[in-house]
């Protein structure tokens, strides 16, 4: 669609209406890109998860207005919903620099708990309210504010090219997401060098933290079989609600590590146990229960389960155990690379934001086997809660650290 097609809203003209009728030096002397107004009108694109709503043509205008290559990708799989994906690239020079991200949000919820309307990307009180505001449509206006920014100064010859890959199934399944783009892109030879994940990184204030890698995630359904009798005949029967008790004590009593140089020591929380007997005076035959294990880079998921099934075999019964990895645990190793976001982070605040690999999974998951990941973002305290706001100082500093980022890693000897 034209972008001169679309209804009248807020900043249109500031990216879209010129496209085509004037030059790129002259686009960029007027400066079209205002973080804040471009993560309005992501936030009016309702994009929940797996619905795009336009949001991904919202960035793809705006970066085709810096001369990016756009690639729009669709992806659908039998019993899977399409997934709208984006990727583009500024540039055929290496080092290649990725930005990712995702433009879906989650499901507001209760629609009259909010202050707003969560899709009406309202300005109070100097702070930005809407879905997806923190989480995080609000970093990805702030990149592309960046590299317009960047641009201007440095021209189109810095040595390199910057790329984004912005998925509309991060919040979602993760099949027809960042995978299905990492894989096209291996297919067409593209490679990237580093990549800087915009996901809300910081628990208070800008500066407070980056994250270089992650726990990876093991979900364990448990079902423990007995044989079935009467609670006043317990020789002739075997309990497995005892046996069950005794199992998840085997997986709960001792620690699964004491962690590791850069993560925490790994948890198992046991998340349901369900027996569904409806009498008091019956022994059940079957008892189930699931439990979720977040495990650093002392495990491989395959590790981690056979400890799994060795503490279960401890207990003794009889058993089946179900096990689904959402991904293994990672790390980019401190150094380098960790030091441009760090150190630009620390140049634009003032703060220097510590080294985490604390909280859920990402999409870094997928992207750091194909190159060192960082993840720096916005404050997240409001992500996925009624009234998610950002305050617009931060959307305006989190782009002038992009900015920066992008100064120190094309700087005269960039880190590849
Ligand atoms: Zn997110």
């Amino acid at each position: 669609m034209d972008a001169r097609d679309e209804p009248a809203h807020h900043g249109k003209g500031r990216f879209a209406a010129e496209r085509g009728r004037r030059s790129f030096d002259d686009r960029l002397e007027r400066r079209m890109i205002d973080p804040v107004e471009l993560t309005r009108e992501l936030i009016r694109r309702p994009s929940v998860t797996p619905r795009d709503e336009g949001a991904i043509e919202v960035l793809q205008r705006a970066l085709e207005g810096l001369g990016f290559a756009c690639h729009r990708l669709v992806f659908s799989e039998p019993g899977t919903d399409d997934v709208v994906n984006l990727y583009a690239r500024l540039g055929a020079a290496a080092p290649n620099f990725c930005f990712a991200g995702h433009t879906d949000v989650v499901p507001v919820g209760d629609t009259g708990a909010w202050t707003v309307d969560p899709f009406a990307a309202e300005l109070r009180e100097e702070t930005l309210w809407g879905r997806g505001a923190a989480d995080m449509k609000g970093a990805i206006g702030a990149f592309a504010a960046a590299v317009e920014r960047f641009l201007a100064e440095r021209g189109r010859e810095f040595g390199g090219s910057i790329s984004l890959l912005v998925t509309g199934d991060e919040e979602g399944v993760n099949i027809n997401g960042t995978k299905k783009v990492l894989a096209w892109l291996e297919e067409r030879g593209e490679r990237l060098d580093f990549c800087v994940v915009g996901e809300p990184t910081n628990a208070r204030e800008l500066g407070d933290m980056a994250k270089i890698g992650r726990r990876g995630s093991l979900t364990g359904y448990l079902t423990v079989k007995g044989t079935q009798g009467h609670t006043a005949y317990p020789h002739l029967a075997d309990n497995a609600a005892h046996r069950l008790v005794e199992m998840l004590h085997a997986l709960i009593a001792t620690p699964l590590d004491e962690g590791t140089a850069h993560f925490q020591p790994s948890t198992l929380q046991v998340a349901s146990i369900d027996i569904g007997n409806p009498v008091s005076n019956v022994i059940p035959a079957e008892a189930r229960a699931v439990f979720n294990a977040r495990f650093n880079d002392r495990w491989s998921s395959a590790a981690l389960e056979r400890h799994i099934r060795a503490r279960l075999d401890g207990a003794g019964g009889r058993y089946e155990l179900r096990v689904h990895v959402s991904g293994e645990s990672f790390l980019t190793a401190p150094g380098r690379v960790s030091e441009i976001v760090v150190g630009a982070a620390e140049q634009v605040t003032g703060r220097r934001p510590e080294l985490s690999t604390t909280g859920g999974t990402s999409d870094a998951r997928f992207i750091v086997k194909h190159c060192p990941v960082v993840e720096f973002g916005l404050v997240g305290q409001t992500m996925h809660q009624v009234d998610e706001r950002v305050p617009v100082a931060d959307l305006e500093r989190l782009s002038a650290i992009y900015r920066r980022i992008l100064d120190n890693y094309f700087a005269a000897d960039p880190v590849a």
